[in-house]
């Protein structure tokens, strides 16, 4: 396996003074020694990325003229998409399948969106009053930082990336410390689509000294992170001092409501695909699962047994692995410590999978299904694991009700029958996305980001294009007369 494990600043591999142990979750064994840059470093990457910005050698070539490089990189991650899934499923431990047919597949997709819509930035022309004539330009911010977390790595630095330079901004992009691999490697995909060096730069370093540099930089915009609720709040109050702009694509803690009405097959998949695709390692994981009074017995007896049939615990560069590892030691203690937690607040465990005979090293967690109650840590707080809480109520206004009595608003998943109770759910669901009699279903064409704490701003889609540009207008005198009254 060919890895990079050093930093990518105006076209040149930078090393750091110290580095760090990437592992690979399944064995919990070193994959590589990746520098770690400091904040002098950090610097210089945006410093490359200003210089970029006011050559013009990027933000005044034609829309068009950089989809060609986005559309020449998706050519390139298409012909390297093996390759790429097998690093993710290393970092990672994502299963494989989940490497290749959701995040390689996605960042590809995403260039080929962001390339196909290269025509959306342009201006329009209010009509003001004759002898004047006004137009607005969608211009780029200038140097953009990009922050991203360890659970979707290639598919979230695209995500951010593909929108930013085609917008005619210049980046500086800085993946999670414990999964940079991918990310490194997205380098020597744009240089052989031939982005000219320092127009994207491919930074390592720890997440709070980064923000620093990136938050206090004058050169730098606009600040673009998903991750925690918690670090969201920390660097927008930083960013809030130079008056940055910022994205935050955040935590959630998403409920998954099943009906009386619904098809029970339907949903046991739904549910089944929101709460354990990614280990649960997802921002929009079904991780409250409402479930209607007279259906709640019928449906967990199916849920239960599916479960046991179909998470296959196990090596995720293995094809028969459904799930594999979580990320670190450190987020296994978390994510146990929330469900011994819950166990003593009364949680009642409905079921538990093996953790056996698997590699001695990896951070191995098995699914787990509880019986929750509103008021308990589990059903509020975001687990980041393979952990679902259960909760039953009585009726549709309770079921919505307890969906929207939450702080996030990421997403919703209701599964029904019925077309004006999904017509309802639409309409009242606070959160981003909505989705029914399915889950865990996000497309590059559709804006994508959260309600309450779970965020501000959007990604994907035409806003999320926007999102990388500054509107000016421009007003120009056409009049033969002298302008104004002195
Ligand atoms: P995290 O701890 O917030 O870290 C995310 C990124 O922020 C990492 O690159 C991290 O760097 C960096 N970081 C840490 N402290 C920082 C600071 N003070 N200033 C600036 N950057 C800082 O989140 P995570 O554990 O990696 O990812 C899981 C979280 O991401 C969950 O809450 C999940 O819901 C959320 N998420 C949201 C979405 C969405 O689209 N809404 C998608 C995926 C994940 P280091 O790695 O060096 O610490």
């Amino acid at each position: 396996m060919k890895l990079r494990k050093t930093s990518w600043i105006d076209g040149q591999w930078v090393d750091g003074k110290s580095k760090v142990d990437v592992l690979n979750p399944a064995t919990g064994k070193s994959l590589a020694k990746v520098a770690q840059l400091d904040a002098e470093q950090i610097g210089e990457a945006v410093s490359a990325a200003d210089r970029a910005y006011r050559s013009g050698v990027w933000s005044s070539k034609t829309p068009q003229q950089r989809a060609a490089v986005l559309s020449r990189a998706a050519g390139i991650l298409r012909r390297r998409s093996e390759e790429f899934a097998q690093v993710e499923t290393a970092n990672v431990g994502k299963p494989l399948k989940e490497s290749r047919f959701i995040d390689v597949a996605a960042a590809i997709d995403t260039l080929e969106y962001y390339s196909s819509i290269a025509g959306l930035l342009s201006g329009e022309s209010p009509r003001v009053g004759d002898g004047m004539i006004d137009f607005t330009r969608r211009e780029p911010i200038g140097v953009v930082g990009l922050i991203t977390p360890w659970n979707f790595p290639v598919m979230l630095a695209v995500r951010k990336l593909a929108p930013a330079l085609l917008a005619g901004n210049t980046a500086v992009l800085k993946p999670a410390t414990v999964t940079p691999l991918t990310t490194l490697l997205l380098a020597e995909v744009l240089a052989e689509a031939e982005l000219p060096a320092g127009v994207a730069n491919i930074v390592t370093g720890s997440g709070g000294m980064v923000g620093k540099v990136l938050s206090e930089h004058p050169a730098v915009h606009k600040v673009s992170l998903t991750g925690s609720a918690e670090v969201g709040s920390k660097l927008m109050a930083a960013c809030a001092g130079d008056l940055k702009a910022t994205c935050m694509e955040l935590g959630g803690k998403s409920p998954a409501v099943v009906c009386r009405d619904a098809d029970m097959e339907k949903a046991v998949d739904g549910v089944l695909f929101g709460a354990f695709l990614n280990q649960g390692e997802c921002c929009c994981a079904a991780t409250r699962l409402l479930l209607d009074k007279p259906i709640a017995k019928k449906f967990l007896d199916r849920f239960i047994e599916a479960v046991k049939g179909k998470i296959v615990l196990g090596d995720p560069a293995e094809e028969k692995t459904t799930m594999g590892p979580l990320i670190s030691r450190e987020h296994l203690d978390r994510v146990a410590g929330y469900v011994d937690r819950a166990e003593r607040e009364g949680g009642k465990v409905l079921y538990r999978g093996e953790v056996g005979g698997l590699a001695a090293g990896g951070f191995w967690y098995p699914p787990v299904v509880m019986q929750a109650d509103p008021s308990m840590e589990i059903y509020r707080e975001e687990v980041f694991g393979p952990v679902l809480a259960v909760t039953v109520f009585d009726g549709l206004d309770a079921l919505l009700a307890a969906a929207n009595d939450t702080d996030y608003g990421l997403a919703a998943s209701i599964f029904t029958e019925s077309m004006p109770t999904a017509e309802r759910a639409v309409r009242e669901l606070a959160a981003g996305t909505v989705w029914v009699n399915c889950h865990n279903v996000v497309f590059n064409a559709a804006p994508y980001g959260g309600y309450k704490h779970s965020g501000i701003g959007r990604e994907c889609g035409v806003e999320g294009l926007l999102a990388y540009t500054q509107i000016k207008n421009a007003i120009i005198y056409g009049g033969s007369a002298p302008f104004g009254w002195y």
